[in-house]
């Protein structure tokens, strides 16, 4: 099943391209290794992807580009499901990308950015 690698949908075979994002889905979702070797860094973890959603939208307001990561955690095969989300910025914007969330900006609407 090919996956976006952005944002990590699922989609039907067939597809090539995330409908939500546009970017051209994967056949298989990129590991850690491959994003750190894309000069990707983690800058937040968590376990609920709404909150990685929401991380992600906010870093994206202020132009960070982030990535998310969803892995199951297969260290601790406890009860249900658990999984950890790991947002991933660019090297380069990840200490920016840190600061912005320990000190979040209202976000701010501005209709000029975010189409390509
Ligand atoms: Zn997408």
């Amino acid at each position: 099943m090919p996956f976006c690698p952005k944002c990590s949908y699922e989609y039907e075979a067939g597809i090539l391209k995330c409908a939500d994002c546009d970017t051209p889905l994967v056949e298989s979702l990129p590991t850690e290794e491959h994003l750190q070797s894309r000069d990707l860094e983690v800058v937040y973890t968590c376990s609920e992807l709404i909150e990685a959603e929401m991380i992600k939208a906010n870093l994206e307001s202020v132009e960070i580009e982030a990535t998310l990561l969803v892995q199951k955690d297969q260290n601790f095969p406890t009860v249900g499901d658990l999984s950890v989300i790991k947002v991933f910025v660019p090297h380069k914007q990840a200490e920016a990308a840190r600061n912005f969330l320990e000190n979040p900006q209202p976000l701010e609407e501005n209709g000029d950015t975010g189409t390509e």
